[in-house]
């Protein structure tokens, strides 16, 4: 059972509920061009709709600085929610105050309303008693449907919940089971896979898991780091080498809390970073001067499908080399299959988030077959680091 309060202990029939979306959507001339995150969304406005609720969509887009500014209106948003929901979806030009009460006040059961951008007021971000106080009055009941902004507390994504009976929207409810399975109670072993660049990005993160995985799984540019300190020389490749004492101590860590860490054995290999330039497998001992490590070679791979053949759960955070640069992806790809595989076959839970692990998975075509793929980027990040989320702590069950 989730720890959380969800919809299906609300009483939500002829409620005015105010439901927190993500609905910062990509918008070019005035049309709304990716619609995914009100897809997301959309099962949670129906569900409440159909109950009784008076659905009144609260969303910020982009940044506004704190005044009102045409380029950011959420008017066109609320016709691409229309649109998805197959509903008609009403629009208020303000959040707060008589524009939106009278929205509200014209509101039936089953309605839909969208509030103007919330970034429009400074107070928003600042989390102020009095705005929040505004927002609250246009609700009965506030139900937050946005993981992606839970991590910081502003007014609402925050602030409302302590003023009226809160619940998480299914989108909300999903992460949450997502992200509990991968890292709170996990079947384990658990495996973790961090890539990307730079450890410095990643330091929390690490920190964190090494206290919680049985076995981390270090690739891409960040291993280097890790490799430079164990006094491999890395050539050209990105490499952090003031952080030598730091990636020591992540060893250290690691060692005393029984964490299993697997580093590159050999890696693919160039001179050039560009697409196609000619490039040599190596093991991590002879990687010459002139030499970028780009991904990691084909005996790491054969150690992490090891890895992951023996694991029962696994999280993944950035991809294992420059995989947006052909073929500096063969690692990622190959892995990426492996863990899908495993997953439809029913031998792992795969938990995966990030921007570029995003971008990674879609292009080895597995995002469906993974027990669940977090698009929250910070949010995401900061959860995995082991940080309380305001917004996700607000709907906590007491
Ligand atoms: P991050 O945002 O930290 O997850 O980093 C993702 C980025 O790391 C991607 O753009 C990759 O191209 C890049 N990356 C991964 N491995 C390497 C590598 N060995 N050398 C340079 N860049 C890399």
């Amino acid at each position: 059972m989730t720890a959380f309060r969800t919809l299906d202990s609300a009483e939500l029939k002829g409620k005015r509920v105010l439901l927190r979306v993500d609905l910062n959507v990509p918008i070019e001339n005035g049309h709304v061009t990716d619609t995914t995150r009100i897809e997301r969304v959309a099962s949670t406005i129906l569900e409440i709709a159909d109950k009784g609720g008076k659905v009144i969509l609260m969303a910020h887009l982009g940044r506004p600085k704190g005044k009102p500014d045409p380029a950011f209106t959420l008017k066109p948003v609320a016709a691409a929610v229309a649109e998805v929901v197959k509903r008609p979806v009403a629009f208020a030009a303000d959040c707060i105050g008589d524009v939106a009460a009278k929205a509200v006040a014209a509101m039936k059961n089953g309605d839909i309303l969208c509030l103007e951008n919330t970034r429009y007021y400074k107070a928003e971000e600042k989390n102020e008693p009095e705005f929040v106080a505004e927002l609250a009055k246009l609700g009965d009941v506030y139900v937050n449907d946005a993981f992606s902004a839970a991590h910081r507390a502003h007014a609402s994504t925050e602030g409302v919940a302590h003023l009226l009976p809160s619940y998480c929207g299914r989108a909300m409810q999903k992460e949450l089971d997502a992200l509990t399975l991968a890292l709170s109670s996990p079947v384990r072993p658990l495996a973790a896979i961090v890539g990307g660049a730079k450890v410095s990005g990643k330091l929390e993160l690490l920190a964190n898991l090494v206290k919680k995985v049985d076995f981390l799984i270090i690739g891409g540019g960040m291993a280097n780091t890790f490799l430079a300190a164990q006094g491999k020389a890395v050539g050209k490749s990105l490499c952090e080498k003031d952080l030598a004492d730091t990636a020591r101590s992540i060893l250290d860590a690691a060692k005393a809390a029984k964490c299993q860490i697997l580093l590159p054995v050999d890696a693919n290999v160039a001179k050039e970073f560009k697409a196609h330039a000619p490039a040599r497998f190596v093991d991590v001992d002879h990687v010459a001067d002139d030499e970028m490590i780009l991904d990691i070679g084909p005996n790491s791979i054969v150690a992490v499908e090891d890895v992951l053949n023996r694991a029962k759960t696994l999280v993944w955070n950035g991809p294992f080399g420059a995989f947006e640069t052909p073929p500096f992806d063969a690692a990622t790809m190959q892995i990426a299959k492996t863990a899908a595989f495993l997953t439809t076959d029913g031998k792992i839970k795969s938990v995966a988030g990030g921007g570029d692990t995003v971008a990674a998975l879609n292009a080895a075509g597995v995002t469906d077959q993974f027990t669940y793929v977090s698009t929250a980027g910070g949010a995401f990040l900061e959860w995995m680091e082991g940080k309380a989320l305001p917004g996700v702590e607000a709907l906590r069950a007491k």
